[in-house]
């Protein structure tokens, strides 16, 4: 039997900093699923299909395969056997994915794909909805979350250390808005499973994170 990890939580919170140290750590694989939703929303936009309408997005599942690939480890999203891993990075994508997210067609398209792959090999899997609805048997769940501040100052300085100029005020609005519409979307909205063990990085450097979470797999 393969031994799922499901690390969920809010934007910016860190879970695929982490979820990436530990899966090296353990020799599991790394599934990013927001970069299968920021596929899918990547594949809307350069489409022409506005994300708000639902039935648009809806008819044009269909013409959407997504697949992972993995190269030393990193994960590679397939989008209609384009690596597309590098564009769906952008800003604007992770806003579109967080509105095409909440459509049943979406979720429905992703969700056996994820199952599948839990399914066959050991994961530490990062989302939303990891350990709510992906996986409900997964043997260990985190919520990693941080303050509102303080994923914006890390989106600031990520950003600026890549020389994009920025807006401090405006990332931290950007994530609240996107948390909200995560936390308050009718299917699998964002929150902590019961059974997941809340682990909040605000005061905690990468290191620490790794530490608390790899010692919960070892009991
Ligand atoms: O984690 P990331 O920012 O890449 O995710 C992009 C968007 O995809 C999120 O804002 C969220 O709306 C959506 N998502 C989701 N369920 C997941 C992973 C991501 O709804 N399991």
């Amino acid at each position: 039997m393969s031994y799922n990890i499901a690390i969920d939580g809010p934007a910016g919170a860190g879970k695929s900093t982490i979820a990436k140290r530990l899966a090296a750590k353990l020799s599991y694989l790394y599934v990013d699923t927001g970069a299968m939703y920021r596929a899918m929303a990547y594949y809307f936009l350069i489409n022409g299909i506005p994300v708000e309408k639902e039935t648009e997005v809806c008819e044009a599942c269909d013409g959407i395969e997504i697949a992972l690939a993995y190269e030393d480890g990193i994960q590679k999203v397939i989008l209609n056997g384009t690596d597309v891993s590098g564009e769906i990075r952008r800003e604007e994508v992770g806003s579109a994915a967080s509105v095409t997210s909440s459509y049943p067609a979406v979720r429905q398209k992703l969700l056996g794909i994820q199952r599948e792959i839990a399914g066959k090999n050991n994961v530490i899997m990062d989302g939303r909805d990891i350990g709510t609805c992906i996986l409900p048997n997964a043997q260990l769940k985190i919520y990693l979350t941080a303050s509102v501040h303080t994923r914006a100052l890390r989106r600031y300085n990520e950003l600026t250390e890549k020389g994009v100029s920025c807006d401090l005020a405006e990332i931290e609005h950007d994530i609240e808005e996107r948390d909200w519409r995560d936390m308050h979307r009718e299917i699998s909205p964002l929150r902590a499973a019961d059974d997941a063990v809340t682990v909040d990085s605000s005061e905690m450097t990468i290191d620490e994170v790794v530490d608390t979470i790899y010692r919960m797999t070892l009991s």
